[in-house]
């Protein structure tokens, strides 16, 4: 197996794994991608559909982009990461709705969101390479509400590491979220609360990171998704699923995602780079329909001025979709200066306009040919998804995940199965629900 060599965004920065752990960030202000895609065959694929766990196919899919050492203690860390305790007996059910409709239950860890699936794993890799190497590292979080509770519920206790979270003053954080949050009591574990929404948080983490002097003195680590363990442990999912419910290596299935930060539909667009028949991939949002529009219309448009509005599903009231710029750097074929043009324009902090527009680019056509739609969902159709889901299915959905299900089910393509991500428990928001 060959080692994936890592680059930056914007070009540069070379690098291997677990360098791309220990960073989080590239040092041009870039996010770290593979230079190249580790891919399934058909033959690889149909191995897929015949194994027996989740941590199997985890295996697979994480393996080539780790280098020698990681991989060797892969499968014990797999094992402490999901673990019957923390998991239960069921690693992500799938849950079938009826026929070619299905949920995706990523939010049966501790904290009840998905969020606990990639952080539990990156904790066990982070202790073991802080231990072999004998350092320690201080971890900066943004959160809008569940990534907090993930990542202290992730990394307490943990001897090398101490946790920082920043939450935003303002938005719709549920009781849950917050008592998940700050009612931890651990010497290790900060709460920082900021006057603001959570793009202000996410970018005061991102100017603290950005200063790299003060970031190594610091021993400062990201756990954010743009942390590119984080994307390949959430695109164990995407391929779990189809592995499930394909009948051979070609079959395809269609996945609506629940969109903020853009991690977890961009760790599914990993899986259709590897090679794993993915139809569509619908990018669902609320009411801050930023990505939404710019599916649409190919003009990205997150300027500062307009306010966040708050919605019911508040861990996606976000504008500036980190993850999102992975995804332009591979419509625009790897081109740094191109992707770190368009970031610049996007930030209007600095005096640029706060929007760029792609629609007569030819990367933008790509976008629709990998199979990306998108919808968004305002709060009254959101209660209305709860409902019907509810009458005819007997389940009770979270506000996030209604959103998908309601977008998801306005773009079903006859015969290829639709998988709804499920990313948090609906007792996690008890208030909206009632
Ligand atoms: C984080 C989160 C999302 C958004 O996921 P991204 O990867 O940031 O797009 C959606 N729903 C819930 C419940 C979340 O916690």
């Amino acid at each position: 197996m060959d080692t994936v060599l890592y680059e930056s965004t914007r070009g540069g920065c070379e690098c291997t794994y677990p360098d791309t752990l220990l960073k989080g960030i590239a040092g041009n202000g870039g996010l770290f991608v593979p230079k190249t895609w580790p891919k399934f065959s058909e033959h690889d694929r149909a191995k897929l559909i015949k194994a027996r766990s989740y941590k199997q196919v985890a295996y697979r899919v994480m393996a080539p982009y780790l280098d020698k050492k990681t991989r060797r203690v892969l499968k014990r860390l797999l094992d402490k990461a999901y673990s019957k305790k923390k998991f239960g007996s069921r690693i992500v059910p799938i849950k079938k709705l009826e026929d070619e409709l299905y949920l995706l239950q990523v939010s049966e860890g501790p904290t009840w969101a998905f969020k606990d699936m990639a952080l539990q794993l990156l904790a066990e890799l982070l202790d073991y390479w802080l231990e072999e190497l004998g350092e320690y590292l201080n971890i900066i979080v943004a959160t809008s509400g569940d990534t907090g509770s993930a990542a202290i519920e992730a990394f307490r206790g943990r001897k090398r590491i101490t946790v920082t979270v920043l939450s935003p003053a303002q938005g719709n954080m549920s009781s849950a979220q917050k008592k998940q949050m700050y009612g931890v009591n651990d010497k290790r574990v900060h709460n920082i609360i900021i006057e603001g929404d959570f793009d202000d948080c996410q970018a005061l983490v991102k100017a603290i990171m950005d200063d790299k002097a003060f970031a190594d003195a610091h021993h400062l680590g990201l756990v954010n998704s743009i942390n590119w363990t984080r994307i390949i442990a959430q695109t164990v999912y995407f391929v779990w699923a189809w592995s499930r419910l394909a009948k051979s290596p070609n079959s395809p299935v269609a996945f609506s995602v629940p969109s903020g930060n853009f991690g977890d539909a961009y760790a599914c667009f990993v899986a259709l780079m590897m090679d794993i028949p993915i139809a569509r991939i619908v990018v669902a949002t609320n009411k801050n329909d930023v990505l939404d529009r710019f599916f649409k219309t190919g003009r990205y448009d997150a300027r500062h001025g307009e306010m966040m509005t708050p919605t019911h599903s508040p861990s996606m009231d976000i504008k500036l979709a980190s993850n999102f710029e992975r995804l332009l750097s591979e419509a625009f074929g790897r081109d740094g200066i191109a992707v770190n043009m368009l970031m610049m324009k996007m930030d209007a902090k600095k005096g640029w306009q706060g929007w760029f527009d792609i629609s007569r680019e030819s990367p933008f056509s790509r976008l629709a040919e990998w199979g990306f739609v998108s919808g968004s969902c305002s709060d009254s159709a959101t209660r209305g998804a709860i409902h019907m889901a509810y009458e005819r299915y007997g389940v009770v959905l979270d506000p996030h995940t209604a959103v998908a299900f309601h977008v998801g089910l306005s773009k079903v393509v006859r015969g290829i199965p639709l998988v709804v991500v499920e990313t948090a428990r609906w007792e996690k928001f008890p208030d909206t629900i009632e």
